[in-house]
């Protein structure tokens, strides 16, 4: 269904969180702040979502993209952890097949590296028997020329074979966007870029929250029966507000985006850093390849997280010695991102790479829920197990019936009704488009794809790319602001499309543009026009700025 969702429902959904007390407000609209709202909405729970960004804006927007079983968890015994991660993966192909699809992998091993074959072998064993021989495909293990030939850039010196496993990609952004959709979809009151300033408390018990509209700037109390802090990265903040101690262990984790043909790699690769010994991956994704991560537990601050020199150069130090063919250098970088994982605070372990990615919902004494740990992968869980506990204080407060389960895990998720994409991407090239946009329309938008393409049809200019030899049309922009709640030129261009990853200089030439479709589209004034400007060179120059790094240090 393809219901309005714009900065008009904002503003309207802003307006009616104050006027009456929400049985729920769900702090943070990255995907597991939104999941929770999509879970508690379909169970009738009147709920209200906001986040002081665009939803997924914060980690959500910043991880590896991966929704996978999680092989590295094995090292450490995490076996329920990789067991409920793998189901997960299957569901959320299963409800968002446009939004996470099977991606392969190939994992070399090196003489003298800390794998052997036969470990490797075991362990891809176990990862396919903890997905109950259900996922894309079972592994299989490669000889030495068999990886050769899959993979011809790869270090041939000292490879003694490998193995290719299976698990999938997902569009992070556009997965946390379409649970906030789903949430209003169910009657969820939801907005972005509103900012939850203090907690509300009387009696001693949080009762609601101060929000303040960012782009109005007007303040409003949101009373609600149940508050959840689904901040993230955040979370400790809000906790430490409402007297609590850090639950968190935070760690920083950079990727740097590369053409493709640069790495020449045709599937995914996941190998052992040279440096430290750290697993890491590189990633097509389109045209592109991108190379990650990175894990440091120093950062500036959750608000100005950027990639600096020390995490560009780890990442292509690492790529270089798997790749040494690319010899990538700072020039080859189109861009980064950075964020920082919000994992759960353990004893007894110093390294971040050992810390368990399991969460944890915490209930302070004045009633405020945390949620706090976990990844992208097993958000629907982390969401279905927090609205448990909150039907069940709703229970306590005015002794309703305890909500029942909703079924996040067979509904499809906004462009998901539909299974074989193929299908589509046929009948959007029989209305006269080219293949490689048809394949990227149905993989962005699934069964929601007529939609944009009406738009495409309904003026000449909407059905040209953005930027040239990308496959982005105007159309998805004005979707993105017609139906997808774009507030900023960040919104259109980095989470609803991914333009500012793949050619972030080249949409710096056309931002101005695009600020005059906001006039047109949103009404934004002169000023309005001018600050997005800013904001956007701001966000464009932030992912570059490890380039300057080196010079600043001289
Ligand atoms: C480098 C990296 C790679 C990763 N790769 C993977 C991967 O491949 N697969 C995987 O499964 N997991 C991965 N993860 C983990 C995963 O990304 C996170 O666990 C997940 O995105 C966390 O989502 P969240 O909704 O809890 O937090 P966030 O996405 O950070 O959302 C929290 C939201 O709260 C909002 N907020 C904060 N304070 C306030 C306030 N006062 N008022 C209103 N809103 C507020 C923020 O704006 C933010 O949008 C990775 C993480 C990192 C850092």
């Amino acid at each position: 269904m393809d219901a309005p969702f714009s900065h008009l429902t904002r503003a309207a959904h802003l307006k009616s969180m104050a006027e009456e007390t929400v049985d729920l407000l769900v702090i943070g609209g990255g995907v597991t702040g939104a999941g929770i709202a999509r879970d508690a909405a379909m169970r009738g729970i009147r709920t209200a979502l906001v986040d002081k960004g665009d939803f997924g804006s914060g980690t959500s927007s910043r991880s590896s993209r991966l929704v996978h079983g999680g092989l590295r968890y094995l090292e450490h015994g995490h076996f329920r952890l990789v067991f409920e991660a793998s189901r997960e993966r299957r569901i959320l192909r299963k409800i968002a097949p446009h939004l996470v699809w099977p991606r392969s992998f190939l994992f070399p091993i090196y003489a003298g590296g800390k794998l052997s074959r036969w470990k490797l072998e075991a362990g891809l064993w176990l990862y396919d028997l903890l997905s109950l021989f259900r996922n894309v495909r079972r592994h299989q293990m490669l000889s030495k020329r068999a990886m050769q030939r899959a993979e011809p850039g790869l270090r041939s010196r000292g490879l003694k074979g490998g193995a290719r496993y299976y698990d999938a990609q997902c569009d992070d952004a556009r997965l946390a966007l379409a649970n906030a959709r789903d949430a209003h979809r169910h009657g969820a009151l939801v907005a972005n870029y509103a900012a939850v300033e203090r907690l509300e408390t009387a009696d001693g018990r949080v009762r609601g929250a101060h929000v303040t509209d960012l782009v109005t700037g007007t303040e409003r109390a949101v009373r609600a029966l149940v508050v959840v802090n689904a901040t993230g990265p955040w979370s400790d903040e809000l906790r430490a507000s409402d007297g609590e101690t850090p639950a968190l262990h935070t760690s920083k984790g950079a990727h740097v985006v590369v053409r493709r043909e640069r790495l020449g790699n045709n599937e995914a690769v996941t190998f052992t850093s040279p440096i430290d010994g750290r697993v890491m991956f590189v990633v097509p994704w389109g045209d592109l390849t991108y190379v990650g991560t990175t894990e440091t537990e120093s950062y500036d601050g959750l608000d100005e997280l950027r990639a600096d020199a020390d995490d560009v150069i780890y990442l292509l130090r690492s790529a270089n010695a798997i790749f040494p063919e690319a010899r990538l250098t700072f020039d080859d970088v189109l861009t980064t991102w950075a964020g920082v994982r919000p994992l759960l605070r353990q004893q007894g372990t110093d390294d971040p790479g050992a810390v368990s990615r399991e969460h944890a919902i915490l209930e302070s004494s004045t009633g405020l829920i945390s949620i706090v740990g976990g990844k992208l992968t097993t958000f629907r869980v982390m969401a279905a197990q927090v609205t448990d506990a909150v039907a069940r204080r709703l229970h306590r407060i005015d002794g309703r019936p305890v909500a029942d389960a909703a079924p996040t895990h067979k509904q499809p998720l906004p462009g998901g009704e539909m299974r074989d994409l193929d299908v589509l991407i046929e009948a959007i090239q029989a209305e006269g488009f080219p293949y490689a946009t048809a394949a990227h329309l149905v993989h962005t938008y699934g069964s929601e794809t007529p939609a944009v393409v009406r738009i495409a049809q309904s003026e000449p200019k909407f059905a040209e790319p953005v930027v040239t030899d990308h496959t982005t049309l105007w159309a998805e922009l004005v979707y993105g602001m017609r139906r997808e709640m774009a507030v900023t030129l960040g919104d259109l261009l980095a989470r609803r499309s991914h333009l500012f990853y793949a050619a972030p200089e080249r949409t710096l030439e056309q931002a101005p543009a695009i600020a005059q479709l906001a006039v047109e589209e949103m009404g934004w004034d002169g000023e309005r026009r001018a600050a997005e400007l800013r904001v956007y060179q701001h966000e464009v120059a932030s992912s570059l700025s490890f380039r300057e790094d080196l010079w600043a240090d001289d």
